[in-house]
């Protein structure tokens, strides 16, 4: 062993090896720094005294299944220029850290390929300290995103646990990077993205959304100039909801048991898509005979199926005159469901319409929302909320994403 192997494995420069000792299944080396390099950690002047040393101890890297631990004492340092008396500064490790740079580098690099346990548990030491490590690198990079090349965003929320416990994200979706993170969902949940991005003097154009009211008079309120697109899925998903609640009505209205019983197993057949129904389980067959026994349900299903072709149109105008057709077929179909809906699309309609100019959509986040759910199995990092969000922040960067 010598202070060259300390420098050329560790990367520890400036200290000379002393000792080393095996102890408790812990190998340990003692160093000590350069006594002609120490200076006045205020002043950097070398007219020093010293006044003794504080041992301490800090995980390094470790040989094979070893653990090492560095081990030096702090030289304190009496300066006789500004008559200060500090500990000189470490160079290998943050203060008040009690591993090594090194070592810290070394467990985020596993990070990226296992979960924060698996890691503590091949280097020995506890799942909290592998969080911190995490955590600190997770702020250092995504806690204060740059907002000011912003363009086109997309709000969305999501569940983070049963309940009403919801996040709102912010997506830019030039870059597809999470740029914010609020809690709670509704209008303040937004509040501090509005100041940062007043302060960053980002020029908004477009931003993707649900038609929720408070998400609505938000941006209004805070993007006057930007172009709201309402997102296709959660008109679809809105639009199925309320097919649910059709079904649901007609269901408890029909008298035959043969009817209720057909109506009953058409629950998840009516929400997918049509090229998505399996022929070996029967379901093309299965719909079409419920839908043959109830005309209002087969109505509403096919509404929706020609719904969805709003966003496939060639140009806006056609788009514009598919919408007026479908709105006039709700609002005669005596279905008063439709007619609902009809309103509803006439009061959103120039925030559907613009798809056309902006072609965005919240679709991203939902790949998000299922990174998010792998991560919330992983119940370490969700205690904790604040980390759990910088998570989000970094999750679309699979080269930072750290597992679990
Ligand atoms: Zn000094």
């Amino acid at each position: 062993m010598s202070t060259s192997l300390l420098y050329h494995a560790w990367g520890l420069k400036g200290y000379r090896y002393v000792r080393s000792h095996y102890c408790g299944g812990k190998l340990i080396f003692t160093v000590q720094p350069n006594q002609r390099s120490l200076t006045c950690p205020v002043c950097h002047c070398r007219d020093i005294l010293l006044h003794g040393s504080i041992y301490r101890m800090w995980r390094e890297v470790s040989i094979g299944s070893k653990p090492v631990f560095i081990q030096m004492g702090i030289p304190r340092i009496e300066c006789r220029e500004c008559s200060t008396i500090r500990q000189v500064k470490v160079s290998f490790a943050d203060q008040r850290r009690t591993y090594t740079r090194g070592f810290e580098r070394y467990a985020l690099e596993l990070s990226r390929h296992m979960t924060i346990i698996d890691v503590a548990r091949h280097l020995n030491v506890g799942w909290d300290l592998i969080k911190e490590i995490q955590k600190r690198f997770l702020h250092k990079c995504f806690s204060r995103p740059k907002l000011k090349n912003l363009r086109q965003i997309a709000i969305d929320e999501i569940s983070i646990a049963k309940g009403q416990k919801y996040l709102t994200v912010v997506l830019d979706l030039d870059t597809g990077c999470v740029v914010f993170v609020g809690d709670g969902n509704g209008a303040e949940a937004l509040q501090p993205f509005w100041r940062r991005l007043r302060r960053s003097r980002a020029r908004i154009e477009a931003v993707a959304m649900d038609m929720s009211k408070a998400y609505i008079s938000a941006v209004t309120e805070h993007l006057p100039a930007a172009t709201i697109v309402f997102d296709h899925f959660h008109v679809i998903k809105l639009f199925n909801d309320k097919l649910q609640e059709f079904r649901r009505q007609l269901f408890n209205q029909v008298q035959s048991e043969m009817e209720k019983k057909l109506i009953k197993g058409t629950r998840w057949l009516l929400l997918k898509n049509p090229e998505n129904l399996v022929e070996e389980r029967d379901e093309p067959q299965r719909l079409q005979k419920a839908l043959q026994i109830n005309q209002p349900l087969a109505t509403v299903y096919y509404m929706k199926e020609d719904l969805r072709q709003l966003w496939s149109q060639k140009t806006r105008k056609r788009s514009a005159r598919f919408l007026a057709d479908w709105m006039a077929r709700a609002r005669v179909s005596g279905i008063c469901m439709l007619e609902k809906f009809a309103d509803t699309l006439q009061t959103h309609r120039d925030g559907i319409l613009a798809y056309y100019d902006y072609p965005i959509s919240t679709g991203h986040l939902e790949g998000t929302n299922n990174k998010i759910k792998t991560m919330k199995r992983h119940a370490y990092g969700f205690r904790d909320k604040e980390f759990f969000k910088l998570k989000i922040m970094a999750i679309h960067l699979t080269k930072y994403a750290l597992v679990g």
